[in-house]
């Protein structure tokens, strides 16, 4: 679990750092820092975490076990510290003030008030807590840059492809999806063996089956191919890096 935390958190702000404008930033944001925070908070002060139900506490309930546990800085931001491996002092300051602000931000654009206005100090103060020996994966996520690159660029083109979506309209789609299925070349073991198991995938953008795969993939919403529907592809590069990431997701420890 606390691996798993880290690496969500690495991922989504190495995203962030790379483009804090990113298609969906709002959502990587709270991502982030709910992961980041609750691994933070699960090793400092285990069982915090959760709510009294059992659940973890979402990022401004964990930032409130942060100014009530940790010890508070004349500016305004809260020392958390623990002992290395010689027992040697080891601290992060966590800008709590900054991070609730972000979260203000962020929920203002994803409850349709306003696009929300998240900033370089927002996204700073996140990759701050990386200092943290409950997190500190950002120096590996970052080590190849591609991948941050490939994730990118594939949101841009889901917001492309949902901009082109809303232009067609309910009713078009819903006709190229009922012709989806017959555009596609049909398998047959000698003249295309390929196409075993490259029927039509749930397209992420429309959410129709009109995904149609270039080749079969291991793993959904990674494979090369194109929407019949709404037009949004996903190139060779992307979807070998979209490929890559679902592998070690798949294989990350669930402890
Ligand atoms: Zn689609």
């Amino acid at each position: 679990m606390q691996t798993n935390r880290a690496y969500q958190y690495a991922r989504c702000s190495a995203v962030l750092a790379a483009d804090p404008e990113v298609p969906g930033h709002e959502a990587t944001y709270d991502q982030a820092l709910s992961n980041g925070l609750a691994a933070i908070v699960a090793q400092q002060w285990p069982g915090q975490e959760l709510s009294s139900e059992g659940h973890v506490k979402s990022a401004r309930q964990l930032l409130k076990v942060i100014t009530k546990q940790a010890d508070a800085q004349p500016d305004g931001t809260y020392l958390i510290a623990w002992p290395d491996r010689h027992e040697n002092p080891e601290k992060i300051c966590v800008n709590t003030e900054v991070l609730c602000d972000g979260i203000n931000e962020t929920q203002a654009a994803r409850h349709g008030r306003g696009s929300g206005n998240l900033q370089r100090h927002h996204i700073d103060a996140l990759l701050a807590l990386d200092g943290h020996p409950a997190l500190g994966r950002m120096t590996e996520v970052h080590s190849d840059g591609q991948w941050i690159k490939a994730e990118v660029e594939d949101r841009y083109e889901q917001e492309r492809a949902e901009t082109y979506l809303a232009f067609i309209g309910d009713d078009e789609a819903a006709a190229r999806a009922e012709r989806a299925p017959g555009l596609t070349e049909p398998y047959h073991p000698k003249h295309n063996p390929d196409r075993e198991g490259t029927e039509l995938e749930e397209c992420r953008v429309c959410g129709y089956t009109s995904f149609r795969l270039g080749f079969p993939a291991d793993f959904p919403d990674t494979g090369i191919g194109a929407c019949l529907v709404c037009s949004y592809a996903r190139s060779s590069d992307v979807s070998y890096y979209l490929t890559l990431n679902a592998e070690i997701a798949y294989t990350l420890p669930t402890d």
